[in-house]
């Protein structure tokens, strides 16, 4: 006996992904997507799928929303991505799909302006197809919008990052960080003997975020707590 898990004869062609038999043992489906862990398009086995906001317009005629939980057949790491599916008899497309885990771009970037936002987006895209050289160079790139964001034009980057610490934007180890930042960016795109690693391209990414999540995140949250605990000293 067989148990499906989706409720629909009519999508059982492209959508039972998973077939569950009462012996336990679970007939694997296969595909491929990035995974973030091993940084590269490699198959996964579809572990669990739930759909729902199914709506069946005929026979041949189906729409949804599906959560699959994947798993790398590389690393072993799970994977969860949500897609807004349509099929019609042996049609499929897709209306939008998002990765819910592990989550690709943080959740600060969105307060970020423009100016920063696109530079961090880039860097992610470039590490994602493994252009490490260009990801610092974006990453960089991203520092350098930090500083006109922040209104300052005159000098160097040195000299515009060094003026960040001095008038307290930029704590002491958030300055190294970006000074770092700086200084690979510089080896991706100057330098034709230093080689920028898989493990440099990641902790750029990793400072960089720590930035925009420091200045774009934290920094409102903490001008927004400080408000809210002075109306409510104002009230006592
Ligand atoms: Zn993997």
């Amino acid at each position: 006996m067989v148990m499906l898990l989706t409720s629909h004869a009519a999508c059982t062609k492209r959508y039972v992904y998973a077939r569950m038999k009462m012996n336990n043992k679970v007939d694997t489906i296969k595909f491929s997507c990035f995974c973030p862990t091993c940084n590269s398009i490699v198959e996964h086995e579809r572990v669990f799928d739930y759909q729902y906001n199914i709506d069946r317009k005929d026979d041949v005629s189906i729409s949804g929303t599906s959560v699959v939980l994947g798993k790398c057949l590389n690393c072993n790491e799970p994977i969860l991505q949500r897609d807004k599916f349509n099929h019609v008899d042996d049609h499929y497309w897709s209306d939008g799909f998002d990765q819910l885990y592990p989550i690709i771009e943080i959740e600060a970037s969105k307060n970020a302006p423009k100016i920063v936002r696109g530079p961090y987006s880039e860097a992610i895209k470039c590490y994602r197809v493994q252009a490490y050289d260009a990801c610092v160079i974006m990453c960089r790139k991203g520092i350098e919008a930090i500083c006109i964001d922040k209104k300052l034009s005159n000098g160097n980057l040195f000299d515009k990052l060094k003026k960040l610490k001095d008038i307290g934007i930029l704590s002491t180890e958030m300055y190294q960080w970006s000074d770092e930042l700086r200084l690979l960016g510089n080896d991706g795109a100057h330098d034709h003997n230093e080689i920028v690693t898989k493990e440099d391209a990641k902790d750029s990414i990793d400072f960089f975020e720590a930035l925009i999540t420091y200045l774009y995140q934290l920094t409102i949250k903490y001008n927004n707590l400080k408000e809210r605990r002075k109306g409510t000293k104002e009230l006592k």
